[in-house]
């Protein structure tokens, strides 16, 4: 998975207008296409991180989130796409790629797609999973239902019927691949494509299977178990091996991966794996001290309040927060301490109130201003 930045993949400044971003694309993807790079295995991965980066920033929407969330909010989407192979990303750019340079340079494979293995494997399929603050704090299994394509039961993901098979292609005799000579703005090339009889396999289906008609796939269902552990954030995946979609007639597997999302909570607000809530105790309590049951992650506890507890303090509920997720311990509950003040008085009430407000104790002494309090004000609105 890419963790680049897309903006340094595609070399661009964060303020690139649409028109900059699509044609530094096309020199990336002229550059690294992997049919010019014959040589190099790493061309392909450049091409298709190159894919993946344009798809994001030339998208106002998936860019606006990026810009502010960075990968994590990439992966958390639903529109999340990671090119599993060439075809995908043809698929995608279908209007860039139709053009006259590319028109030339892609020649007929664009149309005849492209298969350089014998069997190619089946894309990764990923979904999301949202989980509760609960949830995260304990870890849970969950059973998920994938739909997905799975190998053709009746032809065992051959794509060939029963008592057929397959025959050498006589186009390509059984390699798989075409030599062609194609001109382009770049000067001529020979091209080796893959034979688009064959779909570049080599050989020809001599009967399709009925029920998958030659595909030696199905669409359908799985239900897997996985094992979310405690301390997880959104952005986090797990891979279930072998689970993402079967490959076109007898190619592997791809995988399913699972991507975490945090709901919000209607109580408890996350900072890493410290949780934060907030509490609001009767004035009584405040002033003379006591307990309070207040809500955790993993159901009420008691909090001791110290006689004299002022408002807006933060009270530490020590290891009540979330486990970290790759190390010992756990983070803390903190609550944000707040005094009742009623507005409902009876007559008695108010005479007992009013005597107290002429006890020195009662009257605010402490009349200074926090230091920096304007600035952390206006710091907090801007
Ligand atoms: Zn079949």
């Amino acid at each position: 998975m890419t963790e680049r930045d897309y903006y340094e993949i595609l070399g661009v400044g964060k303020s690139a207008s649409a028109d900059e971003i699509k044609s530094a694309y096309r020199k990336m993807a002229m550059q690294y296409h992997p049919d010019r790079n014959p040589d190099d295995p790493s061309a392909e991965g450049k091409f298709k991180e190159a894919a993946e980066a344009y798809e994001v920033l030339s998208d106002q929407n998936k860019r606006a989130r990026y810009d502010q969330y960075g990968h994590a909010g990439m992966r958390g989407g639903q529109d999340y796409h990671q090119y599993s192979n060439i075809n995908d990303i043809f698929s995608a750019f279908g209007d860039i790629f139709g053009q006259s340079i590319f028109g030339d340079m892609f020649g007929q494979q664009q149309r005849g797609g492209r298969k350089r293995s014998q069997r190619e494997p089946g894309a990764d399929l990923r979904v999301r999973m949202p989980l509760s603050l609960e949830d995260i704090a304990t870890g849970v299994e969950r059973t998920i239902k994938l739909r997905h394509w799975k190998a053709c039961g009746t032809c065992n993901g051959s794509g060939a019927k029963e008592g057929s098979g397959f025959s050498t292609c006589t186009v390509c005799e059984g390699s798989g691949e075409i030599r062609q000579v194609s001109r382009s703005v770049f000067g001529q090339f020979i091209n080796i494509a893959p034979c688009t009889t064959c779909g570049g396999t080599g050989e020809i289906l001599k009967d399709r299977c009925d029920t998958c008609e030659g595909e030696g796939r199905v669409e359908g269902e799985t239900t897997v178990k996985v094992t979310i552990p405690a301390g997880v954030h959104t952005g986090n995946y797990l891979t279930v091996t072998g689970k993402g979609h079967a490959g076109r007639r007898g190619g592997e597997s791809g995988d399913a991966i699972v991507v975490i999302e945090q709901t919000e909570h209607e109580i408890f607000e996350r900072d890493e794996d410290d949780v934060y809530m907030d509490v609001v105790v009767d004035f009584p309590t405040a002033a003379l001290g006591g307990e309070v049951n207040v809500q955790t992650l993993f159901g009420e506890a008691s909090l001791k309040i110290e006689p004299g507890t002022q408002p807006g303090a933060v009270l530490r509920m020590k290891g009540k927060g979330i486990p970290h997720l790759n190390a010992r311990g756990s983070g803390d509950q903190l609550v944000r301490f707040n005094v009742h003040v009623p507005t409902k008085l009876s007559s008695k009430e108010k005479s007992v109130l009013k005597d107290l407000a002429t006890s020195d104790h009662f009257k605010p002494k402490d009349q200074r201003v926090e230091s920096h309090f304007f600035d952390k004000i206006k710091e907090a609105f801007s």
